[in-house]
């Protein structure tokens, strides 16, 4: 299987700032936004074992669902291409049809890497985790592997046991780990591959408001096998799913500048943002080593 997927672990890099050192804590940033060029980040390890299983099925489309801005939908394009697959794209929103000069950065490349779309409209589009209309759409496209909206399966949380246990070979004694949420499928990753470890706890900071309703799909990914504390975060959306306010914007400025790491501004933004309200809150006690993942994303930047 040929791919430019790095083998290489990713770099866990320090970062310093007085309050830090006020506060006495240590922390890093994952790079998982390094793992492939294209394919990036959480999208990368989310995709691996489907992409394994489509193959192994002799199937020779993916078929998939998503919205205007999604990663997922431009990193499956990018992957079947790779993989020598087709894609096709249910995109939420049928005013975008016959409208392909309003089409986001995303729709645009998922399309130039040869993703066939095909536009819902909104009500069509809440099927998308209806047994009856998955049949139907199989039915249709027979050849075609399903992925849900997110790219969140049980398949795509197993992708995250590699990543955990090179974690805890570059860190054994990290104790806090921050990630971004949409639909849940990394932090169940994060969750159910991570090693018991005394303080330990997993923070995942929702990026949608009232996303109360993710915890029993979260649970249900994860497993019995849980040996660390996790929380879902609930209350850093700020404002909604890709809504950003003046004030993260100018974290994420100025996050960028001194670190010299870009972020994504739908979900890593708000991930760090998160991570430095708790400190100041002082949610993090002395001593934590606190790795904040970059999930990515960062194709989302030339909207
Ligand atoms: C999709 C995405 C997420 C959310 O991942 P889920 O598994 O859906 O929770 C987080 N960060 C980035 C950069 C993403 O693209």
């Amino acid at each position: 299987m040929q791919t430019r997927f790095s083998k290489n672990p990713t770099p866990l890099q320090p970062i310093s700032d007085p309050l830090f050192e006020k506060k006495r804590i240590q922390v890093w940033i994952k790079r998982e936004d390094l793992n492939h060029p294209d394919i990036q980040g959480n999208k990368w390890h989310k995709l691996r074992h489907n992409l394994a299983a489509a193959l192994e099925k002799g199937q020779t489309e993916l078929l998939t669902f998503g919205g205007a801005y999604s990663n997922h939908i431009a990193a499956t394009a990018f992957a079947a291409k790779e993989y020598g697959l087709k894609s096709i794209g249910l995109i939420r929103g049928d005013e975008l049809a016959d409208n392909p000069q309003r089409w986001s950065h995303t729709l645009k490349l998922a399309s130039e890497n040869g993703m066939q779309l095909i536009f819902l409209n909104r009500q069509e589009y809440r099927k998308r985790n209806d047994a009856s209309f998955l049949q139907t759409l199989q039915e249709r496209y027979p050849n075609a592997f399903i992925l849900p909206e997110g790219g969140s399966n049980a398949l795509a949380v197993l992708g995250f046991e590699s990543l955990m246990q090179n974690l805890q070979e570059q860190c054994p004694q990290w104790t806090h780990l921050y990630t971004a949420v949409g639909t849940g499928g990394t932090l169940a990753g994060l969750v159910k591959y991570a090693s018991p470890y005394s303080g330990r706890k997993i923070l995942g900071v929702a990026t949608l408001k009232e996303a109360d309703y993710l915890l029993p799909q979260i649970s249900q990914w994860i497993g019995k096998t849980e040996v660390v504390d996790w929380e879902l975060l609930t209350q850093y959306h700020d404002g909604g799913y890709g809504k950003l306010s003046e004030n993260l914007r100018l974290f994420k400025s100025r996050f960028e500048t001194d670190y010299d790491v870009p972020l994504d501004p739908v979900y890593t933004v708000k991930a760090f943002h998160a991570f430095y309200q708790q400190l100041q809150q002082g949610e993090i006690p002395p001593g934590s080593n606190v790795v904040l993942l970059h999930t990515g994303g960062l194709q989302g930047n030339s909207v």
